[in-house]
């Protein structure tokens, strides 16, 4: 089963057509990067999976299910965008045990994840810091940590690298790469604009243009890498 299937979706905005048909799937543990030119789709394909809008025509199913009538909350994903920031009057615990305690998880237990999902993303001594005391990155990776504290079988990225320098834009991607293998059955959707992102990230590769899927594959066929 898919972790992540959309069948035949379209979103039209009045009368601009935001998506067109989009066929796809990802399979658990799989990286699938969503590549094309600013105003292509991308962001919009992510929005329907997180349920952030519904399409105007298709479905969508997560682990085989149709959540296409589902509320974002109720949809168990990961998602980290660049305007859902952290919460900047909560210190970096808080940040990440929000959807814990959201989830009625016992106090015990959120100490124990928030733990290990900061350790993961190399944040585990920034705890008791807020928000505005840490850099660009940093709050990038507490923004995935939140995002991994619930366990969610897909995790859906959108351009998270887009707000950092050169530098820690591939710092952030051999970070992302050791995450990935940290986490095998994870699926990930990982929107991007940045060739270079896609390819060193994805396993697969769909690209967009005006709306549509262009083309879709493993990254090795789509490009050769350097
Ligand atoms: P990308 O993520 O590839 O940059 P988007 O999915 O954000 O592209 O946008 C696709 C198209 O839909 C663009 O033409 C954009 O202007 C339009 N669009 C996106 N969101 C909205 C919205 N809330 N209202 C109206 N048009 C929108
Ligand atoms: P764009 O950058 O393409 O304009 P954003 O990524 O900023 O779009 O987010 C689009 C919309 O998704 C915003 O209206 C935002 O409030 C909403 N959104 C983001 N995260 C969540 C969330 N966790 N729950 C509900 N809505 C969200």
């Amino acid at each position: 089963t898919p972790a992540v299937e959309l069948r035949d979706v379209s979103v039209h905005f009045g009368r601009t057509v935001a998506l067109h048909g989009l066929d796809l799937s990802v399979a658990p543990g799989e990286t699938l990067a969503l590549l094309g030119p600013s105003g292509s789709g991308k962001s919009t394909a992510l929005k329907a999976i997180a349920g952030f809008l519904r399409p105007t025509s298709g479905r969508v199913l997560l682990g085989g299910r149709d959540v296409t009538d589902t509320p974002p909350n109720r949809r168990g994903l990961g998602v980290v965008v660049q305007s859902y920031a952290l919460f900047p009057h909560m210190k970096v615990f808080d940040n990440v045990a929000f959807g814990l305690h959201a989830r009625r998880v016992p106090r015990r237990e959120v100490a124990a994840r928030v733990a290990e999902v900061l350790d993961l993303v190399g944040m585990g001594g920034f705890r008791d810091r807020y928000p505005r005391q840490l850099s660009g990155g940093q709050q990038q990776r507490v923004a995935i940590a939140r995002a991994l504290a619930i366990r969610p079988p897909v995790l859906l990225l959108d351009e998270p690298l887009s707000a950092l320098d050169a530098a820690l834009r591939e710092e952030m991607v051999a970070e992302l790469l050791r995450l990935r293998a940290e986490l095998p059955d994870t699926a990930v959707v990982y929107v991007t604009h940045d060739q270079g992102e896609a390819l060193a990230l994805a396993d697969r590769i769909a690209v967009m243009r005006d709306a549509r899927l262009v083309e879709v594959g493993p990254t090795e066929s789509l490009y050769h890498r350097p």
